[in-house]
C-alpha cells in the first residue's frame, strides 16, 4: 500500500483548497468523498449557496490559482454594509473607508468549487470518490483508512474535512454534538427593482430572527434568513410571489419590488465548539471542527483560514519529514485557536444579545449599534479579523 503524507477526508470547499495548497508545496495527498465534486455550472441559473468570502479567503485562494479562474461575471465586490437594528440604530461599514477594495465577494457555492477543481486535478493528488468510509486505524507513524468496498489508504496525517457531523471527529474519539440554535438558514435569490450598488444590508429584527441581503452581479440579490424553525417552516411553505413580497417587506422595500429566481431552501443552524481539532496523527479543519452561525458569513472563511494554516505549518516543517509530527500539530492547533474562538465569541454574543425580546436590552443595543457607528477607530478594528 502506497503512502502518502496527507490524506484528506472530504472533498467540500475546505478539503479541495487545502489539498490544492499542499500538492503547491510539493506534499502526495489523497482525497476521498462520497461524492464526486461537478463542476456543473448553468449561466441560465443561480446557486442558492452563495458565499461571502474574505479578502483574506480571497488571497488564499488566489495562491492556490482558483481565484483567477472564477468568472468576473459570477461575482460581486460588498462595497458597503448597513446594519439595522431592531428599533432604528444603524450601523454602516464601507470598504472605502478602511482602504480596501472590498469588504467581501459575493461567489456562488458552484462556481467556487468549479474554480477549485483544476487546482486539485494536478500531479501529486490522487481523487477516490464515490466511496463510504468504514474504520480508520493508527500505528505510530500512520494511519490508514478503510473504505467500504475493502480499500486501504495510508498516510503520515489524515485531515478530517468531512463537514460538521464529522466521521473522522468520531473515529477519532473526539465526543462533540453539533448544539441545535433552534433556527433555520433560509436562503433564495431574487431579481430586484433597484440597483444595489454592491451594499450589503442586514436586519435584526424585532422576532429575532436576523435578514442578510446579499448583493449578488447584476440587478440581482441573495438573501440568507436566519429564522426560527416555526418562522422558516412558514416562510419555505409561501408561494413564490408571496415569498418575495414577504422578503421585500421585511427589507423595507429597500430594492423596490422582489421577484424569486432560485427556490428557498432551509440549513438546520448549529454551533459546534470543540475541546480540540487535533489527536494522533490527525487533524480536522472547515466545519469538521467548528460551526458558527451565519450571520456573519465566516464559515467557510475560518474552514479557509485552517486550510491555510495547516498547509503553511507543513510548508514550514523545516528539517521534520514527518508531516503528521505532534510538534506540527500543535503549532497548526495554537495558529487556530484564537480565531476560532473570536469567531464564537462574536456569533454567539450577537445571537444572545439579539435573540431576547426585553425591552431594556433592545435599548441597550441599538445603543451600542449607533454608537459604534459613530466611532471610525472602532469600527476599522472591527473589521479587521473579519477580512483577514
Ligand atoms: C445558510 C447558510 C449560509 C452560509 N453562508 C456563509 C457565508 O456567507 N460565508 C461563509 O463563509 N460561510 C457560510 N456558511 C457556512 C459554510 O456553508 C460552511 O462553513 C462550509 O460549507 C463548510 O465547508 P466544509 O468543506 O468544511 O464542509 P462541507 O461543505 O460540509 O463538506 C464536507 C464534505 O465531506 C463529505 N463527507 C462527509 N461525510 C462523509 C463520509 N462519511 N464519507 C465520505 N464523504 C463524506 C461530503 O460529501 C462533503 O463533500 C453558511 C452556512 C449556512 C448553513
Amino acid at each position: 500500500m502506497e503512502k502518502r503524507d496527507v490524506m484528506i477526508a472530504g472533498a467540500g470547499l475546505v478539503g479541495l483548497a487545502l489539498a490544492a495548497a499542499l500538492a503547491r508545496n510539493g506534499m502526495t495527498v489523497v482525497l476521498l468523498d462520497r461524492v464526486l465534486p461537478s463542476a456543473n455550472s448553468d449561466p441560465e441559473t443561480w446557486d442558492a449557496r452563495i458565499y461571502a468570502v474574505s479578502p483574506g479567503s480571497a488571497a488564499f485562494l488566489s495562491s492556490v490559482g482558483a481565484w483567477q479562474a472564477l468568472s468576473c461575471e459570477r461575482i460581486e465586490a460588498i462595497e458597503s454594509m448597513r446594519i439595522f437594528g431592531d428599533s432604528g440604530a444603524t450601523l454602516n461599514f464601507s470598504a472605502y473607508d478602511i482602504g480596501e477594495r472590498a469588504l467581501a465577494w459575493i461567489v456562488e457555492e458552484r462556481a467556487l468549487r468549479a474554480a477549485l477543481l483544476p487546482a486539485v486535478h494536478v500531479p501529486g493528488i490522487d481523487i477516490v470518490t464515490g466511496v463510504e468510509f468504514a474504520s480508520l486505524a493508527w500505528s505510530a507513524d500512520e494511519a490508514t483508512l478503510t473504505l467500504a468496498d475493502g480499500r486501504r489508504f495510508a498516510a503520515s496525517l489524515i485531515v478530517g474535512a468531512d463537514g460538521v457531523h464529522s466521521w473522522v471527529r468520531k473515529a477519532a474519539g473526539i465526543v462533540a454534538e453539533p448544539k441545535p440554535y433552534g433556527q433555520q438558514g433560509v436562503v433564495a435569490n431574487f431579481d430586484c427593482d433597484l440597483a444595489h450598488h454592491g451594499c450589503a444590508r442586514q436586519w435584526f429584527r424585532a422576532d429575532g430572527s436576523v435578514l442578510a441581503w446579499l448583493p449578488l452581479p447584476g440587478r440581482r440579490i441573495s438573501i440568507v434568513w436566519s429564522a426560527s424553525d416555526a418562522l422558516a417552516a412558514e416562510l419555505l411553505a409561501l408561494a413564490p410571489d408571496a415569498f418575495a413580497a414577504r422578503v421585500a417587506e421585511a427589507g423595507e422595500r429597500a430594492l423596490g419590488a422582489l421577484r424569486m429566481i432560485t427556490p428557498p431552501v432551509g440549513y438546520p443552524l448549529s454551533s459546534l465548539r470543540l475541546p480540540t481539532s487535533i489527536a494522533h496523527r490527525m487533524a480536522l479543519v472547515g466545519d469538521a471542527a467548528h460551526g458558527v452561525h451565519p450571520l456573519a458569513g465566516q464559515g467557510v472563511n475560518l474552514g479557509f483560514g485552517d486550510a491555510q494554516a495547516l498547509a503553511s505549518v507543513l510548508a514550514e516543517r523545516g528539517p521534520i519529514g514527518d508531516a503528521g509530527a505532534p510538534i506540527l500539530l500543535e503549532r497548526f492547533a495554537r495558529r487556530r485557536a484564537e480565531p476560532v474562538l473570536a469567531m464564537h465569541a462574536v456569533t454567539d454574543g450577537l445571537v444572545r444579545l439579539f435573540g431576547p425580546r426585553t425591552p431594556w436590552l433592545r435599548i441597550l443595543r441599538n445603543a451600542g449599534l449607533a454608537a459604534v457607528d459613530r466611532l471610525p477607530m472602532l469600527k476599522r478594528a472591527l473589521a479587521q479579523p473579519a477580512l483577514r
